[in-house]
């Protein structure tokens, strides 16, 4: 947890506190990027590597998994990193209680846009966040701060920007790289000067980018993990898994290599959460919607986002009139 003392001495004195949080140090790789963390690893599977392909069908009873392009792999145990409710969606003659509690699984989108500048980086940061309204993104990263080799030479700086999206909080896509250009102006990350330094834009758009843990989640969690097991199946990962707080890349990394070391060496799992213990999410007739704020029963109101904001916001203005 932040401390608050800590925070506000920082705020006053205006000084950088460098040695807080988990990441304040990280390695990254000199090349490749982020992706550059893995090329290291493909010499030692790439005869079996098959990218490209996506599975369409899991048959948990006959164990085969059919791709695309038609062909059907067997299996005795398989370890998949698909996000869960996508899985669970591919197999075959589930149980309707496994089907229902994919229901409880919620997460987020989002609108990913680089953009490249012609001018060497004003900044040591690493990456930034933004509550405020004056920009679609939440977070900023300073990606060129992290090699120099990520852009073309030390005089182009590049900015990663993310901006979430979801069935609550649509965003155009159509302008979403105009917006993100207009925010960084507006945080002044972006001199006005820089309009016309800007060298490249791109843009990716990520279904799955969160998995939110909402309450229902442990219970889902413990309806479907199982049931997948009892058939061999094991679904790990940020969304295989399903666990926002074992997401990073290092959890869904260390979750694969501990699999593979409890199957082969017996060693158990530390990593993945185990959440069999909870109680399963059963979805009854009491069930009768989804909402920002989770599932929805019967006799149960949905929390009405838009109208607590108006609260917060009456709330904001004093007995005297003033607006806090
Ligand atoms: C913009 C962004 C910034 C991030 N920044 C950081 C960061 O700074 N630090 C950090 O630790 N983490 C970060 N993350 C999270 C990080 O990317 C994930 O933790 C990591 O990629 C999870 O690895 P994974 O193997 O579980 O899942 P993924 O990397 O999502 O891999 C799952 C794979 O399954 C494939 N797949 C899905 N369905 C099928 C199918 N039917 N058939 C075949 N293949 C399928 C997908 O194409 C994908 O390649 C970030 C994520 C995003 C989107």
């Amino acid at each position: 947890m932040p401390n608050l003392e800590r925070i506000l001495k920082n705020v006053l004195l205006e000084s950088a506190d460098k040695g807080w949080g988990p990441n304040n140090k990280f390695k990254y790789p000199l090349y490749g990027g982020t992706g550059g963390l893995y090329t290291p690893f493909e010499k030692y599977i790439k005869d079996n590597l098959h990218l490209n392909k996506s599975a369409v069908a899991v048959d948990q009873h006959a164990k085969t998994v059919t791709f695309s392009d038609g062909e059907v792999v067997e299996y005795d145990l398989l370890l998949t990193t698909m996000p869960l409710d996508l899985l669970v969606n591919r197999l075959k003659d589930v149980p309707e209680p496994v089907k229902l509690a994919t229901r409880g699984l919620h997460h987020s989108s989002g609108l990913i846009v680089g953009v490249g500048v012609a001018r060497p980086t004003p900044s040591e940061k690493c990456w930034l966040y933004f509550p405020e309204e004056n920009a679609p993104f939440y977070r900023v990263t300073y990606l060129s701060n992290y090699s120099p080799y990520i852009t073309p030479d030390p005089n182009h700086f590049l900015l990663l920007t993310e901006t979430s999206r979801s069935e609550h909080k649509p965003e155009d896509k159509a302008t979403i790289i105009d917006r993100v250009v207009e925010g960084l102006i507006n945080t002044k990350l972006l001199e006005p000067t820089d309009l016309d330094r800007i060298s490249s834009t791109y843009l990716i758009d990520v279904d799955y980018s969160y998995p939110v843990p909402t309450v229902d989640r442990n219970g889902a969690l413990a309806t479907i993990q199982p049931y997948l097991r009892e058939h061999g199946i094991y679904s790990r990962g940020r969304f295989g898994a399903w666990c926002y707080e074992i997401g990073n890349m290092d959890h869904s990394v260390m979750q694969g290599v501990e699999l593979v070391n409890e199957w082969l060496l017996g060693e158990a799992e530390v990593t993945w959460k185990d959440f069999a213990g909870s109680a399963p999410l059963v979805l009854d007739s009491s069930f009768v919607g989804r909402a920002s704020s989770g599932l929805v029963r019967a006799g149960e109101k949905p929390l009405n986002v838009p109208q607590v904001k108006r609260n917060l916001a009456a709330a904001a203005v004093d007995q005297a009139g003033n607006v806090a």
